[in-house]
């Protein structure tokens, strides 16, 4: 008999990838991690302005409009898969999240509720088309792409900073980037700038590069010239970012939930709980811990964690434990020859200092 087509492989198998994690996509650009002892990376980009529906992109007409220049996202990688936040996406309610927040609200010790968002809450990532120029400081297979990326607050922060900023500061010797930076025909080149901080990467001393005459240029062509073929080549080359966010699989959600509840003081997911036996048991034995728990009117794990020393090394980093992650360090990202079973897209950068929390903390009551 032959095969009825009722379900697209192709969507099945790209859907499939994509809640799993695990694969790499070469349309996106990712950061090597930064290594000690080494010169900072460098990389020279122009961020792509937002396309609107009918746009020739990369894969063919938009289908939706981008109402800014960056898409918002951020994943929970619980029960080894990523799982894409509705909070954070859409504004809209996550159990995971909320979930998160009663425990934050449960205590004042800041530490815990640094541990709790560390464990339960995602980072913030903001999704963008990014244009590296032909240009000797770029690595060679980096010139002339159009690539994606997911980037971090920190980087986000400083182009949200430009955005609103009015004037130029006034030093003709130290002018300011300012106002919009990703007009084609006149935008800033922005200065990746990649060093080695804890586990993970830091990339704090980025910036707007501006040209030797302090001018905003065309991202292709001479300043006052832009070369327009060139422009429209480029922006044809943008990726659907719409198809890059991750999905929000509400089934997934729930049963996390459940779970969680089920041990709020556990120590988080980990391989062998999507075993069932094992999984039933630990939930069980959860339970048992809860109750205990509630009589000393402590959370263990927690304080546990949070009293951890910082610079505790992990001897086995494959293990997406947050809790186990000391406060101050970025996690780490997970290495390329991790088990099948670790999501390879774990963050390279996940901000979690006082204000990050504070911020959290300010959404608590939604
Ligand atoms: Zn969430």
């Amino acid at each position: 008999m032959a095969r009825r087509d009722k379900y697209d492989i192709n969507k099945i198998r790209s859907q499939v990838k994509k809640k799993i994690g695990k694969h790499t996509d070469p349309t996106e650009f990712k950061p090597p991690k930064a290594e000690e002892g080494k010169p900072a990376i460098q990389f020279r980009f122009f961020i792509l302005p937002p396309f609107g529906v009918g746009d020739e992109l990369a894969t063919g007409p938009a289908e939706q409009t981008m109402e800014d220049f960056f898409l918002r996202n951020g994943s929970h990688y619980m029960d080894n898969k990523r799982i894409g936040c509705p909070r954070v996406i859409n504004d809209g309610k996550c159990g995971i999240c909320q979930h998160g927040f009663d425990l934050m609200g449960e205590t004042a010790v800041k530490e815990e509720r640094a541990a709790i968002a560390k464990r339960l809450l995602p980072g913030t990532y903001y999704m963008v088309n990014i244009y590296f120029p032909n240009i000797d400081k770029n690595p060679e297979e980096l010139r002339g792409q159009v690539r994606w990326y997911n980037c971090p607050k920190t980087v986000f922060d400083m182009w949200e900073a430009c955005l609103f900023r009015d004037d130029d500061g006034g030093d003709p010797q130290e002018p300011l980037p300012f106002g919009v930076f990703y007009d084609e025909e006149d935008a800033y080149l922005f200065r990746l700038e990649v060093v080695k901080q804890g586990q993970g990467n830091n990339y704090g001393k980025s910036m707007f590069f501006l040209t030797e005459s302090f001018q905003s240029v065309p991202i292709a062509g001479k300043a006052g010239k832009p070369d327009q073929p060139k422009i429209d080549e480029i922006l044809a080359k943008r990726h659907d970012l719409f198809d890059k966010i991750p999905d929000v699989i509400d089934a997934d959600i729930d049963r996390i939930v459940r779970n969680l509840t089920g041990e709020e003081t556990g120590s988080g997911f980990d391989a062998d709980e999507t075993k069932p036996g094992k999984a039933k048991a630990e939930t069980q034995k959860a339970k048992e811990d809860t109750k205990k728990d509630k009589k000393k009117g402590l959370k263990p794990n927690v304080s546990e964690s949070s009293s951890k020393p910082a610079a505790e090394p992990s001897p086995e980093p494959a293990e997406p434990v947050a809790g186990e992650i000391p406060v101050d360090e970025a996690p780490d990202e997970a290495p390329d020859e991790a088990p099948d079973e670790a999501p390879d897209e774990a963050p390279d950068e996940q901000p979690r200092d006082d204000d990050d929390v504070d911020a959290l903390l300010d959404q608590l009551g939604d």
